[in-house]
């Protein structure tokens, strides 16, 4: 942040309080010695993650159900390791190393969202899609050979790396169609990973090309490369699991839970 973004930078803030409750942390200003420190943030940034948040809102109905569903957040840069955010009630995380997307933006925001929801948001998805989480079957599952991992790890190869249902730490079992899985898969991660999907699916905007490449990478030969995320794995394997009817992400049950709560269709209680 250079100092002579700070008028725009401020206006920015008080707008991300008054439309959203979000608190960005400062992390610019005038430094002990009375120079002007940069911080980490970007003015372009903090412009970007604007407009992030609010295809979340939109998709949400607007500020005040935003509003209402998170229940205010503050938004810091911090050294999160490898991960590109994280996130709790109240408090979201963004890596202060690179640049962060706009499903990254919408994934935390959503656990912000389940962790207001004392995380059972995300134990009504997984009922909701028939899913269930077990990790002696999961157990059982891998020693039985049906695996498409390693014992105890995923190995990074196709048709390794642990896609299958219960196949992963968390030993969840997935219900239904999501859009995929890894071995760090969960309850938690398929809700917001299931609201990013939601976002990006029928609109058009920061987040749908993403969206429709992770559906339209099903259709892919097994061992192709699939150019948007420029993994191989064996796609026609994982078609039966994760290819929606005619490749309509909008006939899952997923995308039927997510509208069904924005839309207050779904009642949690
Ligand atoms: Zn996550």
């Amino acid at each position: 942040m250079e100092i002579s973004d700070l008028d725009h930078v401020s206006q920015k803030l008080l707008e991300f309080k008054s439309e959203y409750q979000i608190d960005i942390l400062p992390d610019w200003g005038e430094g002990p010695d009375g120079s002007w420190q940069n911080g980490k943030w970007l003015k372009d940034e903090l412009d970007k993650l604007h407009r992030f948040v609010g295809l979340l809102a939109g998709a949400m109905g607007g500020n005040a159900n935003f509003i209402k569903n998170i229940g205010g957040v503050q938004i810091k840069k911090a050294n999160i390791g490898s991960h590109g955010g994280e996130a709790y009630s109240h408090r979201v995380s963004l890596s202060e190393k690179g640049p962060f997307s706009a499903w990254t933006i919408v994934h935390e925001l959503a656990h912000a969202w389940d962790a207001n929801h004392r995380w059972q948001l995300s134990v009504a998805l997984e009922k909701y899609t028939g899913g269930y989480t077990s990790l002696p079957f999961s157990f059982l599952k891998r020693l039985l050979g049906q695996r498409d991992s390693g014992f105890w790890k995923p190995e990074e190869l196709p048709g390794r790396r642990g896609r299958f249902p219960g196949c992963n730490a968390a030993g969840y079992f997935y219900g239904d169609k999501p859009s995929g899985s890894n071995w760090s898969f969960n309850r938690k991660e398929d809700f917001a990973e299931s609201v990013a999907m939601y976002v990006g699916w029928n609109g058009n905007n920061d987040l749908s090309t993403q969206a429709h490449a992770r559906v339209e990478r099903y259709c892919l030969h097994n061992g192709a490369k699939d150019t948007f995320f420029g993994q191989v794995d064996n796609w026609a394997d994982y078609a039966r699991h994760f290819y929606p009817e005619d490749g309509d992400y909008a006939r899952t049950k997923r995308w039927h839970f997510i509208d069904g709560v924005v839309s207050g269709k779904i009642i949690l209680t």
